[in-house]
């Protein structure tokens, strides 16, 4: 059954799912209301370590804040982790609330306007520019506060990653400065006495092939030693990230140790020899919290339609949309689901389950095969760790929000 490797990654006690070593009826009972989110710190940790165990030492591994910004997930990671990704003044400051230091979080994303660039500017962070207006607006937030502004451009390749679920690079793109334009708008950072760094490149998300993956780092690094040759000395390469989770059945888990052959290979050839003093950066989010939380709900209603057994639960896609396959998804496809405090007992039937929502859309698992439910029984969705709570339609029918817990 497909959801066997997620449950034995929590852990069970007597019968029911573990997360963070709480079983899940008293962890409900802690948090005090369901329908909740609970990400478990040791599953965070031990992917982080994992990812250390692979990927080569020196290389820096960053956290991309919004795959997760929850403040206490955060935290943990500030611990971890060597820097932060942002991608708005908001992420910003949970980042810059943490120990992490300013100088180890950048700051990407297109539309950058003036406050929050100012804020970048004062903060000390890295500013991976997005364009040309964005360059402008650098060298005049920096004159105006009189602090030399610490960029890197971000490029939108002359090449495609295919495989990825969301592709964020190649061809035409609301994101990077494309190639061709690097020159020009390197000389308005050079000439406006901003503080070049390096270069910045990710084409896309959630990929599963390392193939893919390893053919995207080499062509990386090929192209920013290309722009290198034009540029000030680069202290600054972030090579994007885009490793996937496997969310579904058919899904394989990514090849790690292969991505963290080529990343050696890659910086003992290319980026070390050409760069001795540039930090080299991978930014994951989703690989890092994505398989570590999960998505709680309680059966509030059971019924029979025609041919059809529903389970209707007190959550639904206004608190976890992707589960419901509304969040990029092309096929809709069931996130792993069980009932969590019936997990050692045998499958004995496939029911639809539904959120409270009065739409249609809000479906969290069509057709599962699942032990037979009750009202009252907690029914828990897995890979809720990234991109769950917020990038979800929280004020979609007004129903109350859900707590988050760290445990
Ligand atoms: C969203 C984003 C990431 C993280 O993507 P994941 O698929 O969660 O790993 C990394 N870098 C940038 C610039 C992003 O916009």
């Amino acid at each position: 059954m497909a959801i066997r490797p997620t449950i034995a990654a929590f852990g069970q006690i007597d019968g029911q799912l573990a997360v963070g070593g709480i079983p899940i009826e008293r962890l409900a009972a802690q948090v005090g209301s369901t329908p909740f989110f609970a990400y478990d710190r040791m599953l965070l940790s031990e992917r982080v370590k994992l990812l250390r165990s692979i990927l080569p030492p020196g290389l820096h591994l960053s956290y991309a804040i919004k795959a997760n910004p929850m403040p206490a997930v955060v935290q943990h990671l500030a611990g971890m982790v060597d820097s932060f990704d942002v991608a708005s003044a908001f992420e910003m400051r949970t980042a810059l609330d943490t120990p992490m230091h300013a100088g180890n979080v950048s700051f990407a994303g297109p539309g950058k306007i003036e406050p929050s660039i100012a804020q970048a500017v004062a903060s000390g962070v890295i500013i991976e520019i997005e364009s040309a207006t964005e360059a402008g607006r650098i060298v005049q937030a920096g004159e105006r506060l009189g602090i030399r502004p610490r960029v890197a451009i971000r490029v939108n390749p002359d090449f495609e990653v295919k495989g990825s679920g969301m592709r964020m690079g190649g061809g035409s793109q609301q994101f990077g400065v494309d190639v061709e334009k690097v020159p020009s708008v390197l000389d308005v950072l050079v000439s406006g006495g901003a503080e070049f760094l390096g270069f910045h490149v990710f084409a896309g998300s959630q990929n599963l092939s390392a193939e893919i993956l390893c053919a995207a780092q080499r062509q990386t690094v090929d192209l920013i030693l290309k722009l290198a040759k034009h540029s000030p000395p680069v202290r600054y390469v972030n090579l994007g990230g885009g490793f996937g989770i496997p969310y579904f059945d058919k899904d394989q888990p990514l090849d790690l140790p292969a991505i963290g052959a080529n990343l050696a290979h890659l910086l003992a050839t290319a980026l070390q020899p050409n760069f001795p003093d540039a930090r080299v950066v991978i930014e994951l989010g989703r690989y890092i919290v994505g398989e570590c939380g999960v998505y709680v709900t309680r059966v509030v209603d059971r019924k029979e339609s025609r041919d059809r057994q529903y389970l209707v639960v007190d959550g639904g896609l206004h608190h976890q949309l992707a589960a419901s396959g509304n969040f990029g998804q092309v096929i809709r496809r069931n996130y792993p689901i069980a009932v969590g405090n019936r997990i050692c007992e045998q499958v004995e039937e496939a029911v639809t389950v539904v959120g409270c929502l009065c739409t249609p859309l809000d479906l969290l698992g069509d057709n599962v095969k699942l032990p037979r439910a009750q009202i009252g029984d907690l029914i828990v969705l897995f890979h809720a760790g990234a991109y769950g709570l917020t990038a979800s339609p929280t004020a979609f029918l007004g129903h109350p929000p859900p707590v988050e817990v760290l445990v």
